[in-house]
């Protein structure tokens, strides 16, 4: 999804509060059994995503047993690692800079070809990460970069972005983006939204069966 579209969405939900029918932190399930907790997990992320065919495999037949079976029991885990991540992010920044933010892993639908989502029309602000899509030595660039946005206040990969996304990168020791980028403001959007660059996986979904 591009920036415009997400803007758009922006405009057109604003003022509702749909985002509020899921409790804020925790994404509730009263099942012990793990499908059944792997799926009730899905259709949580779902009502976080800027729209819910963003986690669209629980329509995909073949594999939806055994990635809801894997999240049920490994999701927890996956989680805690995040929230590692984001609270690296957080304590780069002030207390007073740091905004409000909720972070969950989630497999994120093939056609919008990111790898995570920073939504602002929840409260706190949700950062989705499909952590299939990159090497777990990259969760935390993935995470920094989504933190950026929420910092910049903004889906754009403008200058305002660059300020935050650079001030995480030094804090995390990771290489911040070429000051140079900023002298071509044109092309420098379309390098941020790969910054930090993360090698791919070849089959994103593999690791939520397990692979
Ligand atoms: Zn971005």
């Amino acid at each position: 999804m591009n920036d415009e579209a997400v803007e758009l969405l922006g405009r057109k939900r604003s003022g509702k509060s749909w985002a509020n029918t899921l409790t804020d932190r925790l994404i509730i399930t009263t099942s012990a059994n793990p499908f059944t907790r792997g799926l009730d997990y899905l259709y949580g992320v779902r009502g976080l995503a800027l729209e819910p065919e963003m986690v669209n495999v629980v329509h995909d037949l073949d594999r939806r047993v055994a990635i809801c079976t894997w999240i049920g029991e490994h999701i927890d885990a996956v989680n805690l690692q995040l929230e590692t991540c984001l609270q690296a992010c957080c304590d780069c920044f002030h207390l007073w800079e740091q905004p409000a933010i909720q972070i969950f892993a989630a497999p994120l639908a093939q056609g919008f070809g990111v790898d995570g989502i920073c939504n602002f029309q929840t409260h706190p602000i949700t950062l989705l990460v499909d952590v299939g899509r990159v090497q777990p030595q990259d969760w935390l660039a993935l995470v920094a970069h989504e933190y950026a946005h929420a910092h910049a206040g903004s889906p754009g990969h403008h200058s305002q972005f660059a300020r935050s996304l650079s001030h995480l990168c030094l804090g995390l020791g990771i290489a911040p983006p070429p000051e140079e980028w900023g002298m071509q403001p044109s092309s420098m959007a379309n390098r941020l939204r790969f910054y930090p660059y993360c090698p791919p996986t070849e089959d994103p979904l593999a690791f939520w069966c397990g692979g």
